[in-house]
């Protein structure tokens, strides 16, 4: 990859505030980036208002313009297949269960995801959270927001929070910097970690303020989103570099998805790309049970053949977890190496598919 370019002086298409401001909203201003097919056009009239079309100029110039399979084009662009999903759910994780507070997840004892924000730079058409994202009613007001603080306050196991949404990075330098120094002023809060795709999709945001303001919060983490290769552009590294240059840790987690990254070719690009840009592949989802999404799901046992085709094959830090979510918390879905003990021993599988016979210790 050629070295990143500087980022642009505010007020041009470099900064973040104007690429939110010329965000795509409609067909005919899709068409100023590719042509769209008529099913496209078609999906967006229909589905548009159901969960929200938008995208930021920057992605929608990575697009293929004449290939309506472009993996960055399926990721933000509604086609018509998203109406036939009998199976689909709108909170397949049942997240509004799982919340003490508005906006607060808490599945596991420790550690909560909060979504603090309801707005994100762009709609993916697979986000687990479209019954959400883009609503003003589960927007988060300065009440709501203080209400959900002091829960944490009153909750003494929470030690780690994830500032989700939405997208966390949408909020302003000081709106952000008042939620962290909240959030740190509670002792029992260890860490604090921000999922957020704008590395990906406007990485433009991650300004050299923004991360010298990131910086007075540490311990932090970040979790961001890519999904296929296209997207680590020279823009995209040098994001992910001045997070990690601020001593935030980059982890990514992306979502297996059919014809976007379901080859070994193209995951094994990804997470070697990633690491090249010093971002360790973290996890990667199932796509979930979740409405308008069947064209993109793939088979489990699909999935764990793709990841046991990468293992031995490049570098273990390259290789993300593949789980499923479930209202329960997350499942490990991986390949049995382990094939169970032989008296002394136990027999597991190497990366060729080779039987080793290890001698094993027993209390
Ligand atoms: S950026 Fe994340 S939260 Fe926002 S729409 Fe995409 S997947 Fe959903």
């Amino acid at each position: 990859m050629s070295a990143p370019p500087s980022l642009a002086a505010p007020d041009d298409a470099g900064s973040w505030t104007w690429q939110m401001r010329h965000r795509i909203r409609s067909a005919e201003d899709l068409a100023r980036y590719v042509d769209p097919i008529e099913d496209e056009v078609r999906a967006i009239e229909a589905l548009g208002e159901r969960f929200h079309f938008v995208i930021t100029p920057y992605y929608a110039g990575l697009m293929d313009p004449v290939d309506p399979e472009c993996p960055i084009r399926r990721q933000v662009v509604p086609r018509s297949v998203e109406a036939a999903d009998p199976a689909g759910l709108a909170d397949p994780l049942d997240e509004v269960a799982h919340s003490p507070v508005k906006n607060v997840i808490r599945v596991y004892p420790d550690r909560i995801a909060f979504c603090v924000n309801n707005e994100c730079a762009l709609y993916c058409r697979f986000c687990l959270r479209k019954r959400m994202v883009g609503e003003p009613e589960w927007a988060m007001k300065k009440r709501e927001l203080a209400l959900a603080l002091d829960w944490i306050r009153r909750t003494p196991e929470i030690r780690d929070v994830l500032l989700t949404g939405g997208d966390p990075l949408v909020f302003s330098d000081e709106r952000l910097d008042w939620l962290l120094g909240e959030l740190r002023a509670i002792p029992h809060v260890e860490i604090v970690r921000l999922g957020t795709r704008l590395p990906v999709t406007l990485p433009q945001r991650i300004t050299e303020d923004l991360c010298r303001m990131l910086e007075r919060h540490h311990p932090l983490w970040v979790n961001t989103h890519f999904n296929h290769p296209k997207e680590l552009t020279a823009e995209a590294a040098l994001a992910c570099d001045r997070l990690t240059r601020a001593g935030i840790p980059v982890g990514n987690q992306s979502v297996l998805m059919r014809g976007i990254n379901d080859d070994v070719a193209t995951m094994k690009a990804l997470c070697e790309g990633l690491v090249r840009m010093r971002v360790r592949p973290y996890y990667c989802y199932q796509a979930q049970l979740l409405e308008g999404t069947a064209h993109f799901r793939v088979p489990i046992e699909e999935g764990i053949a793709l990841f046991r085709a990468m293992r031995g094959r490049t570098s273990g830090f390259a290789i993300p977890l593949y789980v499923l979510d479930t209202p329960y918390g997350k499942v490990p879905l991986t390949h049995p190496y382990v094939r169970g003990r032989d008296g002394d021993h136990v027999e597991v599988e190497s990366f060729d598919g080779r039987t080793w016979r290890e001698l094993n210790p027993s209390r």
